[in-house]
């Protein structure tokens, strides 16, 4: 090689270092910048800021390159900048699995949510006499069903739908639960309740509607019970783990998070699974992630088709709805499977689940 273009060569070396060091100790300072805009809830992205240095540079511009080149190089440094901050904003999340790489595990008795073994839960919609829970209860433990569902307080479309037993369905669906050996996971609506559901129920459920009730939210959070959250109707995936956030920001990290289907312009299901959401739960948090596969389809002959693609998508438990008489149900009757729907669903699904539901039925 000539000795003069080695020289230079050097010579470019050392200022691609030099390049290098500076642009590093840009990033830090507006990192910097970043995290105190964060703390004051302030984002990231200023346009005004950026024309007023991309004006002073080409004010400055010494030449060779000419303005355009050097506006396009520093708005190359301003996007990797931003990008930077962002990315350290979403590090610092609770859910996140950059917070917490290992999966988060939630234990209800004999259930381990995020195991490694798939659950099921089941149970009917709304709770509606002692009958109905205890043949409920008692088919599913016979089963291998280890975690009972049932609303007490039910969050309906119309006020004048039945609105739940309120607190002596609460206590029907614990002492079902308590007979099978089960776990019991009822919806609480109202912050005013979150007391009185925790001394029934063994996880609070925020339904889809009461995703962004942020006072609800916090309430549970800070109640000493893991929570399943459902996603809301309209929710976005971001909008979901937010809502988990302030779950864990009260310091409750026990934290169930539920795809339940999504509205769409589709009408023939009710709403549509968005297994994308639930696969992005399970690798973007170190929450456990549960599949209703009930309240996404709307309709029995989806359920166990949509069951086997959550499992194999590696979902910790999917959410069935089951009714001893689906045709009297109060709430959600076209939905709710009988006993012998159950056994046919459960045939299909037996391989994907864990041993213990496994093994019988
Ligand atoms: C339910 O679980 O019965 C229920 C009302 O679900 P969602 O909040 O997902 O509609
Ligand atoms: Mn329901």
């Amino acid at each position: 090689m000539e000795p003069r273009i080695l020289e230079l060569r050097r010579e470019i070396d050392r200022i691609n270092r030099e390049l290098l060091a500076l642009l590093s100790e840009r990033a830090r300072i507006a990192s910097e910048i970043g995290r105190i805009q964060t703390e004051l809830g302030l984002g990231h992205y200023d346009p005004a800021r950026e024309e007023e240095m991309l004006a002073y540079l080409t004010a400055e511009n010494p030449g060779p390159f000419p303005d355009g080149t050097v506006k396009k190089l520093f708005k190359e440094i301003f996007k990797a900048t931003l990008a930077l901050e962002e990315q350290e904003d979403k590090r610092k999340f609770l859910f996140s699995r950059e917070t917490r790489p290992e999966d988060t595990q939630v234990r209800v008795r004999d259930a381990v949510f995020g195991g490694g073994a798939p659950l099921l839960i089941a149970g009917p919609c709304a709770i509606e006499s002692e009958e109905q829970m205890d043949a409920t209860a008692a088919f599913l433990a016979e089963r291998g069903v280890k975690v009972l569902r049932g609303g007490a307080f039910k969050p309906r479309t119309s006020p004048y739908a039945f609105q739940g037993l309120g607190v002596e369905g609460l206590k029907i669906g614990r002492a079902a639960a308590d007979r099978y050996g089960m776990a019991f996971v009822t919806e609480v609506m109202d912050t005013r309740d979150v007391e009185v559901v925790s001394e029934y129920a063994d996880i609070l459920q925020v339904g889809a509607r009461n995703m962004q009730n942020f006072a609800l939210l916090r309430e549970v959070g800070a109640a000493r019970r893991p929570v399943l959250l459902k996603r809301g109707l309209s929710a976005t995936v971001e909008e979901w783990f937010y809502a988990a956030e302030y779950v864990l920001s009260q310091g409750n990290d026990q934290v169930i998070l539920v795809e339940r289907g999504i509205r769409t312009y589709e009408k023939w299901t009710r709403n549509t699974l968005d297994l994308s959401g639930a696969v992005l739960a399970k690798q973007l948090t170190h929450l456990p992630v549960v599949v209703d596969v009930t309240h996404a389809a709307g309709r029995i002959d989806l359920l166990a088709p949509l069951a086997r693609a959550a499992l194999a998508a590696g979902v910790d438990a999917v959410h069935v709805e089951v009714h001893p008489n689906p045709k009297v149900a109060m709430s959600d009757n076209n939905q709710q499977m009988d006993f012998a729907q159950f056994d046919a669903f459960l045939s299909q699904v037996r391989d994907l689940l864990e041993p213990a539901a496994a093994k019988r039925g």
